[in-house]
């Protein structure tokens, strides 16, 4: 079970940091990249996202995730397989493994009116 109110300051670093660069400029939408292994739960961060944004000039912005998947690098074989679920493990049964993806949780842009 994670932290239920993880995604809450982590939201609110995120929104400081688009108000940080758009000021008082109304903000359309903000492009979040946030990998599925990075912990974080996208359906939380949208409400806490809603929540925070109230009274600033981010309020009615979309907030669009952009959700990728585990990918493993094994360093038995050297192929890449996608994470079906949390256990990396690659296709030939090692588990000697690297997670090249899927851990991101970046700003990537946003959009202002
Ligand atoms: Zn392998």
């Amino acid at each position: 079970m994670a932290k239920p109110m993880h995604e809450l300051s982590i939201t609110q670093s995120l929104v400081d940091a688009v108000l940080d660069r758009t000021g008082t400029l109304a903000v359309l939408g903000v492009h979040v990249r946030v990998g599925r292994l990075s912990g974080v739960l996208p359906d939380a961060m949208r409400f806490c996202f809603e929540v925070i944004s109230d009274g600033t000039p981010l309020a009615g912005a979309q907030l669009l995730i952009d959700e990728p998947q585990g990918v493993t690098r094994c360093r038995s074989c050297g192929q890449d397989a996608t994470m079906e679920d949390l256990i990396p493990l690659c296709p030939c049964g090692s588990a000697d493994v690297e997670i090249i993806s899927g851990r991101e949780l970046m700003l990537t842009s946003v959009e202002v009116a």
